[in-house]
């Protein structure tokens, strides 16, 4: 298949570029390996993105989506498995090859796990990264939150609403995360917030999660942990340019390669925010309009 522009993701970045692009008359081929949205699905509440005093991440996600499918952008639900550089970019997924002329990244960051012992097979029976996604398991339960940042506190927000009891686990000694968030998590009196310790271990008790272990030995009762410490971008396939794994990119989106541009939560930044990486696939868009129109 041949295409002129090809993003990889459908997070709030990509479908801004591909909106950009196709009112400017070039049709995108968007491929997406999940549901179109992104983090957004896990975000209980967003507050703080123009034109919506309060809406939820799915539902922001939804209103995108259809959005772009009312201009008839291109999708192929399918996985990437290989990209290579030669005279134009060959994106390779699970059932298909794709020649483009340029390539947009915005395959966004994956939440960073703890990786302690026992993790790995506890991830949907006690475990979760998605407060949004499996909260409702623990109606009523004991719960932890890993994380001082906006992610763990909007977590234990949600999780507070529904949950018996939630014990935040920080392990510095002040959050990180903004001022509202945290006055909003003053108004419930089911959180109790543990600073400068660190969660050591996880207790299974008959074979189910019960509790976790802290730095200073000390336990707390957790029928779910829900981890919310950070992202990590997903994994750099054309070897561009990059720091800590997040792609560097010039003030026009540019990589290291020609023609393959990155945008979004994938790129090394500042400001990881909604309305930050909407912005980056406008500017990028915004560049491959005038390279096609010799501008
Ligand atoms: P974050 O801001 O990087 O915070 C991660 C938190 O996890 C920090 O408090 C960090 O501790 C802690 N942490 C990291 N590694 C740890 C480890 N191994 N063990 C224990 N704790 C660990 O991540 P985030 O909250 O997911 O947010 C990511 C980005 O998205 C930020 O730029 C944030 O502003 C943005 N975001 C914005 C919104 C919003 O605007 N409403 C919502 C969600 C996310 P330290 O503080 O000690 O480093």
């Amino acid at each position: 298949m041949q295409k002129e522009v090809v993003i990889i993701g459908s997070g709030i970045a990509g479908m801004s570029c591909a909106i950009y692009l196709i009112r400017a008359g070039i049709k995108p081929l968007i491929i997406e390996k999940d549901v179109p949205g992104g983090q957004l699905h896990k975000a209980n509440s967003i507050e703080n993105y123009p034109g919506f005093d309060k809406i939820s991440g799915p539902d922001l996600a939804f209103n995108i989506y259809n959005q772009v499918k009312k201009l008839d952008v291109e999708y192929l639900f399918d996985e990437v498995v290989d990209i290579k550089k030669e005279k134009n970019i060959i994106i390779k997924t699970r059932k298909e090859q794709i020649e483009t002329k340029y390539l947009v990244i915005a395959t966004g960051r994956a939440p960073r796990k703890l990786n302690l012992e026992h993790e790995e097979e506890l991830i949907g029976k006690g475990i979760s990264y998605c407060a949004l996604c499996d909260g409702n398991l623990y109606k009523n339960k004991d719960v932890v939150v890993i994380g001082g940042g906006n992610s763990a506190i909007l977590d234990a927000i949600y999780l507070a609403s529904i949950c018996h009891k939630v014990t935040i686990i920080h392990r510095r000694n002040n959050l990180r995360a903004e001022t509202k968030l945290t006055l909003d998590l003053e108004k419930y009196d089911n959180v109790d917030i543990i600073y400068n310790n660190q969660v050591t271990d996880y207790i299974i008790e008959n074979g189910k999660l019960a509790k976790v272990k802290l730095k200073d030995n000390t336990t707390i009762n957790a029928d779910g942990v829900f981890i919310a410490i950070g992202y990590e971008p997903i994994a750099n396939m054309l070897k561009l340019d990059s720091d800590n794994n997040y792609i560097i990119v010039d003030s026009k989106m540019h990589t290291s390669i020609d023609n393959v541009y990155a945008i979004g939560d994938a790129i090394k930044k500042d400001i990881y925010q909604l309305i930050t990486a909407s912005n980056e696939g406008v500017i990028c868009a915004v560049d491959i309009i005038n390279k096609t129109k010799n501008l």
